[in-house]
């Protein structure tokens, strides 16, 4: 009797052992791959405590305010292939544009005169140095219009040293370049295999743009095929182990003139996807509390509520589109990109009086930088 009842004990404590409760884990900071799954994977109740304290996290730390990153999306002419990518090099069912400079300058005196305190130039990828020059032209003439005022953030892709660097000293101060997943076997399953989308040369980009001095921002699509928990799991700890600056992540959604336009078998629903989204912000909050991290547009394709929520979920950053309507039907990296019918005088007030909602305040004419980047370079 004493014997079974004592058995029961020790069996019951090795198991406690094995599996920690998610409020355990959240609680104490027990951020293991095994944990991390567990989190990911735990029930609607344990995922709503997940939130909840994620969003404490980020009051706490950095405070309500929300910043505005006015995005150009400049082209989608693109060098590369990625298989998920509806603007992807061998994609002939869109036209391809190119915005002119004074639309890119218009956009930038857009932003500074609603006084968003900064811009992300995004674009497919283009190496010639007709483009590269380009940039840098473009990065000092909205410096020079906004009297140093505008924080540009670049998102054109991998370059070389020389290049980063050439954008840096023009005056770009943040660059993201998700690294779209840690598992190098994945990142192989993603893209085509042509010697020209290599995992390394991914990584080896975001160490070259953080010597440089660049806030560094990576990231990672939720959901897509042949990914898993673990592997998420591990895209979570690689952001800290890399002592990354920004993160942005969001769901994978399927586009139609892509080799990935229908669900893998095992695939997770939209919803899913959404909900994991939301996790995944809500944990590296609690892991990283003092990082920039977006709340994706990819969300709002799922969800018309999906960035205010992120931004409950511990998400400080949002990019309202500010590319001239016109082209916008031409960057469509996934199915149902919203926004596309709109111009960027409809988006900051859209955005304002939904961020209310989140009980969030908007960082108007402030840069909005990393806190994280500021301390490490406070030493
Ligand atoms: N050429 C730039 C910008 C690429 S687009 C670069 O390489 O960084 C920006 C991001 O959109 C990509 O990094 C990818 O993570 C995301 N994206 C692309 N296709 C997507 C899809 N089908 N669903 C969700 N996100 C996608």
């Amino acid at each position: 009797m004493l014997l079974s009842k004592h058995f029961s004990k020790s069996r019951s404590n090795v198991y406690l052992c094995m599996m920690q409760s998610v409020r355990d884990i959240i609680d104490q900071n027990l951020f293991t791959v095994e944990n991390l799954v567990t989190l990911l994977s735990s029930s609607v109740d344990d995922g709503l405590y997940l939130l909840k304290k994620a969003g404490e996290v980020k009051l706490k730390t950095i405070g309500n305010k929300v910043y505005f990153r006015g995005l150009i999306e400049l082209s989608n002419v693109c060098e590369k292939d990625c298989l998920y990518c509806g603007i992807r090099k061998s994609n002939d069912a869109i036209e391809r544009y190119n915005l002119t400079d004074e639309e890119v300058l218009g956009a930038a005196r857009f932003a500074f005169a609603e006084r968003y305190g900064s811009i992300v130039i995004q674009s497919g990828e283009v190496t010639n140095e007709q483009f590269v020059a380009r940039i840098e032209r473009l990065i000092r003439q909205i410096k020079a219009l906004s009297d140093n005022k505008l924080g540009i953030t670049l998102s054109l892709g991998e370059q070389t040293e020389a290049v980063y660097r050439r954008w840096f000293d023009a005056g770009a101060h943040r660059y993201l370049l998700r690294i779209e997943s840690s598992n190098p076997e994945l990142y192989r399953q993603l893209h085509p295999d042509d010697g020209k989308h290599l995992y390394q040369q991914r990584l080896a980009s975001l160490k070259i743009m953080k010597q440089i001095g660049y806030q560094a921002g990576t990231g990672i699509m939720i959901g897509t095929p042949f990914q898993t928990m673990q592997d998420l799991a591990n895209d979570l700890l690689f952001f800290r182990e890399f002592d990354i600056d920004m993160v942005g992540m969001g769901p994978f959604i399927e586009h139609d003139d892509t080799p990935f336009r229908n669900p893998v078998a095992g695939s997770l629903s939209l919803p899913e996807r959404f909900n994991l989204s939301l996790r995944m912000v809500a944990i590296l909050r609690l892991m990283m509390p003092d990082i920039n991290i977006a709340a994706t547009t990819a969300l709002q394709a799922i969800d018309p509520l999906g960035r205010e929520k992120a931004v409950k979920a511990g998400a400080n950053i949002i990019m309202p589109n500010i590319t001239p309507g016109k082209y916008r039907n031409n960057y469509l990296l996934y199915n149902n990109k919203p926004c596309t019918n709109e111009e960027p005088e409809q988006c900051g007030g859209c955005l304002d009086a939904r961020l209310s909602l989140a009980d969030s305040e908007i960082g108007y004419g402030e840069w909005g930088d990393s806190r994280h980047f500021e301390k490490k370079e406070k030493g």
